[in-house]
């Protein structure tokens, strides 16, 4: 006990201040390409259009350099539809349906103290019936569609759909894309979308900033 408390004495406030301000401390991942100089590229994923990036599809291979570059963007989520109704606290329900794990991983970054979402009146909820949004990751697998179908028909109603990741959007490289068989409100792109990235989606289906 002694010793967490000097820990944190000594370590101050590891917490973000984002939204509040914005997150200068944002890592690497929460980026898009963005073309840089002329000439093709063999994208494995068709998401090079023209001279910008399908971010729904981009799996952030790199495969594009260098006529494509990253630049950081946090806000690259498309929010189709906000439920204000959530303002004041938003239980997520998370369900895999066939990711590689690492959307996972960003995914549960968000209630470690960096970035505390609980702090904005988001939580996770182990069960549907309790989910004001569902929270997609991975491709569609054969065997999940099922228990997919089966979690959103037990959320209450008003509800909110989130696709994350460019597996879940667009089925990745070889998968099926789960927004083939869902409506999704909300799509957070990446490969895996960063934890401000996902946090910043969850904030804005809120209605707010
Ligand atoms: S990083 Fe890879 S997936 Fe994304 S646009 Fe470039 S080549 Fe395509
Ligand atoms: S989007 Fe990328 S990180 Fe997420 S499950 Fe698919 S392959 Fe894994």
């Amino acid at each position: 006990m002694r010793s967490w408390v000097l820990r944190g004495l000594r370590k101050g406030v590891v917490t973000t201040s984002f939204p509040a301000k914005e997150a200068e401390d944002a890592p690497p991942w929460s980026t898009r390409p963005v073309r840089r100089k002329k000439g093709d590229v063999s994208c494995p994923v068709n998401a090079v259009r023209g001279d910008s990036v399908d971010m729904c599809r981009c799996i952030s291979c790199g495969r594009c350099s260098p006529q494509f570059e990253p630049e950081l963007s946090i806000s690259t989520a498309v929010v189709n539809r906000t439920a204000s109704e959530f303002s004041r606290s938003f239980h997520v329900y998370i369900i895999d349906t066939g990711s590689c794990g690492a959307c996972n991983t960003e995914v549960h970054a968000l209630s470690n103290p960096v970035y505390d979402f609980n702090r904005l009146g988001i939580f996770f909820t182990n069960t549907p019936r309790h989910a004001d949004a569902l929270l997609i990751l991975g491709v569609l697998a054969k065997g999940m569609e099922d228990v997919l179908l089966e979690a959103y028909n037990a959320m209450p109603s008003p509800k909110i759909v989130i696709a994350a990741g460019a597996c879940a959007i667009s089925g990745g490289v070889m998968g099926n894309a789960v927004t083939e068989r869902i409506h999704a409100d909300i799509l957070v792109p990446g490969c895996p979308p960063g934890p401000f990235t996902i946090l910043d989606a969850l904030i804005r289906a809120r209605g707010k900033q």
